[in-house]
């Protein structure tokens, strides 16, 4: 390939492949989708991740054709979608409840998918093949989904919406069906598949760390609003609001102010803490600013000692959690505050030599770099 050839390509595969821009969706005076603009990239799986009714499926609907944005415009592969019927978009959707038919067999199910296209019955048999070759059920061909297993059914689901090679697939809730042990090992399934493929993945989902494993990015929405777009690590290390911080993971909330900044450094009180505490300063802060300040669990360091470093705190354990990979102790601060702390077990621990337990007293600590400053 010619240097200019390498430049063409990635400049193609850099823009974006579906332009959502400005769109809103009202259902009567209600606006379930509200000035959403997204980039989406090609060969990306991008995850719509948010709480029930924040209008997540309506708009992975729009995209299919199924509704129309009430204001704004989508494009897809540059194409303006706007009068572009469902059928002829490029672009198919697997279904919560994969909508496979009972009395045809998987290969007939897969089949189905291709329908509408102009082929012979030899390419629709190749292809057929293809597709089982790809979900990894070429033995199960002639079975009907009754006799095939939730999992197995899920990628026969998956196979018939690829089948059409679709240039955007869309799904909605694609493991909800799915019990929590087959759920992970189909998320890595269906990333080796979209991956084999290449074909862009929009996925609808309620479950956050469904959205965390699987996506190359996501957007968090809440009231039709998207709240934060980014990558997984991205939107969990740095949430840019309490709903996102709250929404993605666990974390604990303390309201102060700032009493000085030192260059990269902020000095912040902490009343519901006891005290002043040090964190990583970020952009626009300034002493007397209202301030939150927000710390996963498992960047709290709990000890029956006191670590004799900044930002300690004493408290009283309140309540214990065993979790097996981990344990969750509720802190008791002097305050009333209550401090949610993780520690992984690394080693096997018995029923007597935990490091706490009811009414102990403990330091907990944690780095300045650790807490996550928020202004809104
Ligand atoms: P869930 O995870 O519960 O499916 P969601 O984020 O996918 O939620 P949507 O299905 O997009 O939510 O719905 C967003 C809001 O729009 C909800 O309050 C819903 O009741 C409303 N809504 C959706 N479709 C219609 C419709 N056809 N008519 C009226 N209201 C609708």
């Amino acid at each position: 390939m010619t240097e200019t050839a390498t430049s063409q390509k990635t400049a193609a595969s850099s823009a974006p492949f579906i332009r959502i821009e400005n769109v809103s969706k009202s259902f009567g005076s209600f606006k379930a989708v509200d000035s959403v603009s997204l980039a989406i990239k090609k060969g990306e799986i991008f995850a719509l991740l948010g709480g029930s009714g924040c209008g997540k499926t309506t708009l992975l609907r729009m995209l299919a054709g199924f509704e129309t944005p009430t204001t704004g415009k989508i494009f897809i592969d540059g194409q303006d979608m706007t009068n572009i019927p469902a059928y002829e978009r490029p672009v198919n959707m697997m279904f919560q409840s994969y909508a496979l038919f009972p009395h045809m067999s998987v290969e007939k199910n897969i089949a189905y998918g291709l329908k509408h296209e102009k082929m012979t019955d030899a390419q629709r048999k190749d292809r057929v093949r293809e597709m089982l070759d790809l979900v990894q059920l070429s033995q199960f061909g002639h079975r009907k989904p009754h006799q095939i297993s939730g999992g197995q059914r899920q990628r026969v689901a998956l196979a018939r919406a690829l089948a059409r090679a679709p240039k955007l697939l869309l799904l909605d809730e694609p493991l909800a069906a799915l019990d929590k042990k087959l759920r992970e090992h189909t998320q890595f399934e269906l990333m080796n598949i979209q991956h084999k493929t290449g074909v862009t993945f929009v996925v609808v989902t309620h479950d956050q760390e469904e959205a965390m494993i699987l996506s190359d990015r996501m957007a968090v929405m809440d009231k039709g609003q998207v709240k934060q777009v980014g990558a997984p690590t991205e939107v969990y290390e740095y949430p840019n609001s309490k709903f996102v911080a709250g929404f993605i993971g666990s974390i604990n909330f303390a309201e102060g102010k700032v009493a000085a900044v030192n260059g990269d450094m902020a000095e912040i009180d902490l009343p519901s803490m006891g005290g002043r505490f040090t964190a990583c300063s970020i952009p626009g802060l300034e002493a007397g600013k209202d301030i939150t300040l927000a710390i996963r669990p498992e960047k709290i360091a709990i000890s029956r000692e006191n670590p004799g470093t900044k930002n300690a705190v004493q408290g009283v354990v309140n309540d214990l959690g065993y979790l097996g990979k981990d344990s969750l102790y509720k802190v008791q601060l002097p305050s009333g505050m209550i401090v949610s702390v993780n520690l992984v077990n690394a080693r096997r621990v018995g029923e007597y030599d935990r490091l706490a337990v009811w009414e102990d007293k403990v330091w907990l600590s944690f780095e300045p770099g650790s807490p996550i400053l928020l202004t809104n």
